[in-house]
């Protein structure tokens, strides 16, 4: 039996339906520009099922209208959701705050408490609600479940999870360390341990999730010790338009001298910066196509990227004493070998080795990149946070 895995985005709803024992993808699809007007020659909604693909030209007006037409989709597909004995509908939710960390039956309390962390999360845990108003509308007889982005990270230590400002205005207002991508630092270091074949309590792991948002963990015998991602998931590494990490004065300084609000600082942060910030272009094949013409902003914006990544993987070894596997997962770590090998080039002293023939290789399985013989394994391994979803989901409806 399958489950509906949702993940309804600021103006996207990506979904799936597949069977969590199988991993096997029944149908798969996209909803884009949701409340932007339609653009020429592009479909606001793609549905894939069984090899074909089905489309949706008009404006999607908000994610209720979005959801309703994919059901029409799946309909027209031939996989009748409410007709198809759906075990459960599983959503992504970016923030569990301090209230969720396992995976969760939605009620209406539930629903609630989701919907007041939105000041934690304000870009996605709104539209986290509506996806789950309009799945539970549409299908109301199958249980909702909500999987947390945080859930992973809940137990950090608190010096690896506590900012250090004054103590009651960190605890009045929930600021501390989160984490994020933890659906996929989770079920990355799993399928490590599983490809390794080893017990997850036995290894010592550094999980680079390097895809358009960025962050990268330390997780101890398959418990998360540290990760980039704080409060918020701008924190950290350099991503495709999130800065990561910067100095907290320069918000005050723009603030203060450069005619900019908070919105505006939010915006810069968020959407101008990291590589599209210095390069011009957010997606890392664009930026090596750049740097192969000899661009120097886009150059750039790929050293400070490394630079940072380095930053943490040394914070890492050190935090943990002793490495087993360094895991790189998501868009940019699966397919960029140029990334790879900069960011772990020169640390033979440590046991880190890449092989450059295993890392240029074209494979799309969990693989090493490290040489038989090195100290470390250093591995690809795909991460796949919808089969994870649906995992959780069904093993909580039992
Ligand atoms: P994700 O957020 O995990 O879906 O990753 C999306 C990002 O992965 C894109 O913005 C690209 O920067 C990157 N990406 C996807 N495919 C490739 C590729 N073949 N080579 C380099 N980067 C890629």
């Amino acid at each position: 039996m399958n489950v509906l895995v949702i993940n309804s985005g600021s103006s996207s709803i990506k979904y799936q339906l597949l069977d969590p024992d199988s991993a096997r993808v029944v149908a798969a699809g996209v909803v884009q520009r949701i409340g932007e007007p339609v653009a020429e020659g592009s479909p606001s909604i793609e549905h894939q099922s069984e090899g074909r693909t089905f489309e949706h030209d008009g404006e999607v007006p908000d994610h209720a209208t979005g959801l309703r037409l994919v059901f029409d989709l799946f309909a027209e597909s031939g996989h009748d959701l409410a007709e198809a004995g759906l075990r459960a509908v599983g959503h992504r939710v970016v923030h569990g705050g301090e209230v969720f960390y396992e995976p969760t039956l939605v009620t209406d309390e539930v629903l609630e408490a989701i919907s007041q962390l939105s000041a934690l999360a304000p870009l996605h845990n709104p539209a986290n609600v509506v996806g789950i108003e309009s799945a539970r509308e549409l299908l109301p007889g199958v249980p909702q479940v909500a999987v947390f982005d945080t859930a992973f990270f809940h137990g950090l230590p608190a010096a690896a999870k506590t900012y250090a400002i004054d103590a009651k205005v960190a605890a009045a207002h929930g600021v501390r360390r989160y984490g994020f991508h933890g659906t996929s630092h989770q079920y990355v270091s799993g399928q490590v341990a599983e490809f390794l074949g080893r017990e997850p309590a036995e290894l010592n792991q550094i999980v680079l999730h390097l895809g358009n948002g960025a962050s990268a963990s330390a997780i101890r015998g398959g418990k998360a010790v540290d990760t980039t991602m704080g409060l918020t998931p701008l924190e950290g590494l350099v991503m495709g338009t999130r800065s990561g990490d910067l100095d907290p004065g320069i918000i005050f300084h723009l603030i203060r001298t450069a005619d900019m609000d908070v919105n505006d600082v939010d915006a810069l942060l968020n959407r101008q910066s990291g590589i599209k910030g210095l390069a011009g272009v957010n997606d890392f094949r664009e930026l090596g196509r750049l740097i192969d013409t000899g661009d120097a902003a886009a150059r750039l914006a790929f050293d400070v990227y490394i630079h940072r990544l380095r930053r943490y993987i040394g914070a890492y070894l050190v935090e943990l004493g002793r490495v087993d596997a360094i895991t790189f997962t998501a868009g940019v770590g699966e397919n960029d070998a140029r990334v790879r090998a900069a960011a772990l080039a020169e640390l033979e002293r440590f046991g880190i080795r890449v092989d450059p023939a295993r890392n240029t290789a074209k494979d799309r399985s969990a693989r090493y990149i490290s040489p038989d013989d090195a100290e470390v394994a250093v591995l690809v391994v795909p991460t796949n946070e919808e089969l994870a979803i649906a995992r959780a989901a069904a093993r909580l409806v039992g």
